[in-house]
């Protein structure tokens, strides 16, 4: 099923994730359900407050980058009780967008490293250090988990810049071609 995306001006963008239990209800259907909305939107990630859930529950998929980063075609991965224990000194920068703000996208520097714990799908757990292009998409998706979005990151002049058009949102000034609820 595919699930409307929040859009920026809805609360749950803005809450702290909560960690989740194996019998949270309807689990792997709701994780199959946002493979599939990832899939129709054409994103590469989703995180649950975007589609609604103040939960630690990430999906990824990174096979729309096949052309640009063969080494990540076949990843997929889910991500439960997602954190980030560490990040490394090295930073880059990367072009982003989100699903949940429509229109956008900024250049983001970010830690180039960083140490995650998170439990797959099997609730089976993980703990490693992540780099590359997959430690900027994570740690984007996690941002999600923390209330955070990317324009978070951008400079204060790059903020004023996409002042009207981050407004013009919240009034539902605004074009997607996907499913969403907006902030109105
Ligand atoms: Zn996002």
């Amino acid at each position: 099923m595919i699930l409307p995306i929040y859009i920026y001006g809805q609360p749950v963008l803005r809450k702290v994730a909560e960690d989740i239990t194996a019998d949270y209800p309807g689990l792997t259907q709701l994780i199959a359900d946002m493979y599939d909305t990832l899939d129709k939107t054409g994103g590469i990630g989703l995180a649950a407050p975007q589609i609604g859930k103040a939960i630690r529950l990430v999906v990824i998929n990174l096979k729309e980058l096949a052309e640009d980063y063969p080494e990540y075609a076949d990843y997929k991965q889910t991500f439960i009780n997602a954190h980030i224990l560490e990040y490394g000194e090295e930073k880059s920068s990367s072009d982003e967008g989100c699903l949940s703000l429509p229109g956008l996208s900024e250049k983001v520097v970010r830690p180039s490293k960083i140490h995650v714990q998170y439990l797959d799908e099997e609730m089976l757990p993980h703990d490693e250090w992540v780099d590359g292009y997959l430690a900027t998409v994570m740690q984007h998706e996690f941002d999600h988990l923390e209330g955070k979005l990317y324009i978070d990151h951008i400079s204060a002049l790059r903020k004023q810049l996409i002042k009207k058009k981050l407004q013009g949102m919240l009034r539902g000034n605004f074009s997607c071609r996907y499913k969403f609820k907006a902030a109105k």
